[in-house]
């Protein structure tokens, strides 16, 4: 667990986010048909699912819903992975590739169906997302994967350079491709809003109660929390991502958990705010470091990009991400930055989560890299439909072993290395 304050001060979203729901410690002994551990995305949207199956759910959260990655993220809700279809095909064969099309295109809908459904108070934008190209080679890279995208269907378009400038309000693209299927939310409003949801459908979640072990005993879980209140429970969902620490042994060890980080300015003046993203769309570039920015729903504009490993020691920190927006957006160069943030995203190593089953009845769900607003809403989906009738095909992806970085200890040093190699080749800004 890492000594981060909460909310991280000071954080947008803390700032501007719909009040959390009424949540209280666990402090007694229980049985449950289910327990998931993590209140973020991925397990609230499990536990949501099972409970809207009428199974019996308990959800145990460290600290205060959204306190991980899912309270601090960008809130761009883009669908896809990594990989484009046809790399998904390759990887997968035709079928299996076919059906993780299939899952990975439609990743930001139940985002903006639960938002709808539940009538949450977020508030939220369907616009579509643009991925500028930085480098000719980005530039032929984008084209295909517009081009493969839209042969599976999705609305999504190329733009050439002078489009990608006036959509974006930057010339520092050289083109891109709009994604229609994408938008934006406040993200820590979002969790909150699921939580709420989740409540409502009966699943008891709990706040401020760490699991600090698990032990399967006669074919039942004992789960146990730091204050020594236990959970009894046929099965157990693990959703902590990069905020797991060692609860179960190696889990750590197959990811990376960088730091990225993320500045926004004060409510920008109407005349500048009106060339910047005018239509209301969210933007990552081709770069390996990625850049990612976007309007807030009161007129900020958001930047978000690498930086220290470690945890921030002061606003030094963010001074990369401040000189780049500058540079991006010379229209803002004198306005002041409000807010400074950052948070873990969990890497794996062929950048896609991962799922294990490291004994009978406890799922885990590991590797959400900087895509996981819909994906991880989505995952839960398809884990509460596993673990309601056992069927392996409800899983967009295989069950494997847990299996450690390589060099894991060195992984800082390795991380700090990739940063620099990365730095180089993205060119500068
Ligand atoms: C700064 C930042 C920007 C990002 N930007 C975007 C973006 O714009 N778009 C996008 O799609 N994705 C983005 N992501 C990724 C996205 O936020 C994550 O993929 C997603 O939130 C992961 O959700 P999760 O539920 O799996 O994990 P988390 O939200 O990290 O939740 C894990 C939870 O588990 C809890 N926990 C840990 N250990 C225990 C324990 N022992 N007992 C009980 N609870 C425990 C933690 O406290 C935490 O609340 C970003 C991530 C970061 C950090």
């Amino acid at each position: 667990m890492y000594p981060v304050p909460f909310p991280l001060s000071p954080s947008l979203w803390a700032a501007t986010a719909a009040p959390a729901p009424a949540t209280e410690t666990l402090h007694n002994n229980h049985h449950a048909d289910v327990v998931v551990i993590g209140g973020g995305y991925a397990g609230l949207s499990t536990a949501l699912h099972l409970a809207e199956r009428g199974i019996k759910v308990t959800l145990l959260e460290a600290r205060e819903i959204g306190f991980g990655a899912s309270g601090r993220n960008g809130g761009q809700v883009i669908p896809g992975l990594k990989y484009d279809p046809d790399d998904m095909i390759k990887m997968y064969g035709q079928e299996r590739g076919e059906q993780l099309i299939k899952f990975a295109g439609q990743t930001a809908n139940p985002v903006f169906d639960l938002i709808a459904k539940h009538n949450m108070d977020v508030p939220h934008l369907r616009k579509g997302w643009i991925q500028g190209a930085h480098t000719p080679a980005a530039l032929e890279l984008a084209l295909q994967r517009a081009e493969q995208w839209g042969r599976h269907g999705a609305p999504v378009k190329y733009l050439d350079r002078a489009q990608t400038q006036s959509l974006l309000g930057t010339e520092r693209y050289l083109g891109g491709w709009v994604d229609e299927r994408a938008g934006t939310v406040q993200p820590l409003s979002y969790v909150r809003g699921l939580a709420r949801a989740a409540m409502n459908a009966g699943v008891n979640v709990y706040t401020e109660s760490p699991v600090d072990s698990l032990a399967l005993q006669n074919g039942k879980w004992s789960v146990h929390t730091a204050n020594g209140s236990v959970v009894t429970s046929d099965r157990v969902v693990m959703c902590t991502n990069a905020y797991g620490g060692d609860l179960w042994p190696k889990l750590k060890t197959t990811i990376i958990d960088a730091n990225t980080f993320q500045v926004a300015t004060k409510p920008l003046p109407e005349h500048i705010l009106n060339t910047i993203m005018p239509e209301g769309h969210v933007c990552s570039d081709t770069r390996n470091l990625l850049l990612y920015f976007r309007r807030d729903h009161q007129g900020r504009l958001l930047m978000g990009g690498r930086g220290p490993f470690r945890e921030p020691k002061g606003p030094e920190d963010w001074a990369h991400l401040e000189r780049v927006m500058f540079k991006m957006f010379p229209q803002v160069k004198g306005e002041s930055f409000e807010y400074r943030w950052c948070g873990r995203v969990a890497v794996t190593r062929d950048y896609l989560p991962h799922l294990h089953e490291p004994a009978p009845g406890l799922l885990i769900d590991i590797g959400c890299m900087g895509r996981g607003v819909g994906l991880q809403t989505s995952m839960g989906q398809a884990i509460a439909q596993y673990v309601a009738t056992d069927n392996k095909l409800a899983l967009p992806f295989p069950i494997t072993s847990i299996k450690p970085f390589p060099l894991y200890g060195l992984r800082r040093i390795y991380v700090n290395a990739v940063v620099t190699w990365y730095r180089l080749n993205d060119g500068g800004l």
